[in-house]
């Protein structure tokens, strides 16, 4: 047993559970194995305790009993992150996860939103405004760690990634004192948390700037599937096109096998494809002649753009992707698709190992590579796309199998790409690649992380270490 452990074994947890609002529950209480599960099923970590927090003042007497302690800290959002960073053996989780709300100010474009939302909990308090701010590509997703690790998504190339949106946070610090984090105000704290992930401290509220989508939230959405065996025309095709689209229009490329379940047609359930999944957020009056070469490229299988709420968009893809399957992932940032990385990905989509394993390339353009790269903690804003390559399966005995697919793919892919990673697609792959995912901002982030956390107590992250004094 380590020092740490030891000190673990003997914190008065219950002394903690007396003073919150919320609740402590610990190994052997009921509930215990609900609230270690995340949403990657691989992930199967016994924290010593989960505590269930309902307001700011919870998350600061968490942080001084865990430091007072000497007891690890894990922090839950969402709970979705690719290595199940939300829990620790051994640590007290501090779990956001109830605390939900969201407010919209419709006469100054922000939303302010509560560290356990969802962006779907988003999207709905947003878009019946005709707004929203720009976040990713899923409902279920938390808004803490995608936000903290930069945020891609369909509205990247019209408004930039999550962090160019975010203009306030509040922050529990690791000495347990409080904070606000503005541009006039520890504006290095946020600088860092604009892509530095959970590494200085706890956010216990965002405040966003909004932009108003399509028709008061109706955008013009959904996939255009080809056959596997069109994946090089096609992917040629985009990777030219892109560029010279207005950036209402926005797509990522997949691999991917089309599921079993409406509205795609019976006759094409389980058949490999190569698809783009489309949102155009402009005029409607403009968007046949926008949308025109996206419709009549080639011969596709499924032409599925329609009219729809952007919160409906975003939710589309969630039931395909409940919590609770087996994860295994692999990603890059690719300044450019080339002709080798295409043969790869004719390769590898062949051997699409499941149903639900796929490849994701999100565009990093417009918008996005218009913040100079010094500007956030998120680096890579040099054009080009951030690429996932996702082993999925819901039975644990394909483990195996899917993650050998996912790093063959990567192992060939790699050579092809820029070096670096978008941290919030990682799992555990080292110090090393935390550096290149963070570039020239790396030491930056280490400096601020010395004044801020200087014993790195917020280390079950993607760790920035601390500079040396
Ligand atoms: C199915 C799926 C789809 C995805 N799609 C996208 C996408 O479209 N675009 C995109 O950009 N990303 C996407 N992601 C990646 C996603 O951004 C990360 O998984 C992210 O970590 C999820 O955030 P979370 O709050 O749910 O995670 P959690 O697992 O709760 O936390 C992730 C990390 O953030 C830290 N953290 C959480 N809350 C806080 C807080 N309040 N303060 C400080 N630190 C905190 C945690 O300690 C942990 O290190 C997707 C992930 C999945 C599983």
């Amino acid at each position: 047993m380590t020092a740490t452990s030891e000190r673990t074994a003997t914190a008065p947890f219950g002394d903690l559970a007396a003073g919150l609002r919320g609740d402590v529950i610990r190994p052997g209480d009921p509930g215990y194995d609900e609230a270690r599960a995340v949403y990657n099923a691989m992930i199967d970590k016994h924290p010593a305790a989960i505590a269930r927090c309902r307001d700011a003042a919870d998350v600061i007497s968490c942080v001084r009993f865990a430091r007072q302690h000497d007891v690890e800290i894990a922090v839950r959002g969402g709970g979705h992150n690719a290595g199940g960073l939300a829990v620790w053996d051994g640590a007290l989780v501090i779990d956001l996860s109830l605390l939900r709300s969201t407010t919209v100010d419709p006469q100054n474009h922000t939303v302010r939103v509560d560290p356990g939302c969802t962006w779907a909990d988003v999207d709905h308090a947003t878009v019946a405004f005709g707004m929203a701010t720009p976040s990713g590509f899923l409902g279920s997703t938390g808004v803490a760690g995608l936000t903290l690790g930069g945020g891609i998504g369909y509205l990247s190339r019209r408004f930039g990634l999550t962090v160019d949106n975010l203009i306030a946070a509040d922050v529990v610090l690791a000495d347990g004192t409080f904070v606000q984090a503005t541009e006039q105000s520890q504006s290095d704290l946020l600088w860092a948390l604009r892509g530095g992930g959970g590494n200085f401290g706890i956010v216990t509220s965002f405040t966003f700037r909004t932009h108003d989508i399509g028709e008061n939230g109706m955008v013009i959405a959904g996939p255009v599937l080809y056959d596997i065996a069109d994946t090089p025309e096609v992917i040629r095709w985009y990777r030219e096109l892109l560029p010279s689209l207005p950036e209402e229009l926005s797509g990522w490329i997949a691999l991917l096998t089309i599921p079993p379940a409406p509205p795609f047609p019976e006759e094409l359930w389980g058949r490999k494809a190569c698809g783009i999944v489309w949102c155009y957020t402009g005029r409607h009056d403009q968007a046949d002649q926008v949308l025109e070469p996206v419709k009549t490229f080639g011969s596709p299988l499924v032409v599925g753009l329609h009219p729809m709420p952007f919160s409906v968009l975003q939710t589309v893809f969630d039931a395909l992707y409940p919590a609770g399957m087996q994860w295994y992932w692999k990603a890059d940032f690719f300044n450019e698709i080339s002709d080798a990385a295409i043969e790869v990905h004719v390769k590898y989509g062949a051997r699409l190992p499941t149903g639900h394993s796929t490849m994701h390339m999100y565009p990093i353009d417009g918008a996005t590579s218009r913040v100079p790269e010094g500007a956030t903690s998120f680096a890579y804003r040099d054009g080009g796309w951030a690429g996932v390559i996702v082993g999925v399966d819901p039975d644990p005995a394909n483990a195996g199998p899917i993650s050998q697919w996912a790093r063959d793919y990567w192992q060939e892919l790699h050579p092809t790409s820029a070096g670096g990673a978008y941290v919030n697609f990682m799992m555990d792959e080292g110090q090393d690649r935390v550096r290149a995912s963070y570039r020239g901002n790396y030491d930056r982030l280490a400096q601020i992380k010395h004044r801020y956390d200087p014993d790195n107590a917020f280390h079950i992250n993607q760790n920035i270490k601390p500079a040396s004094a």
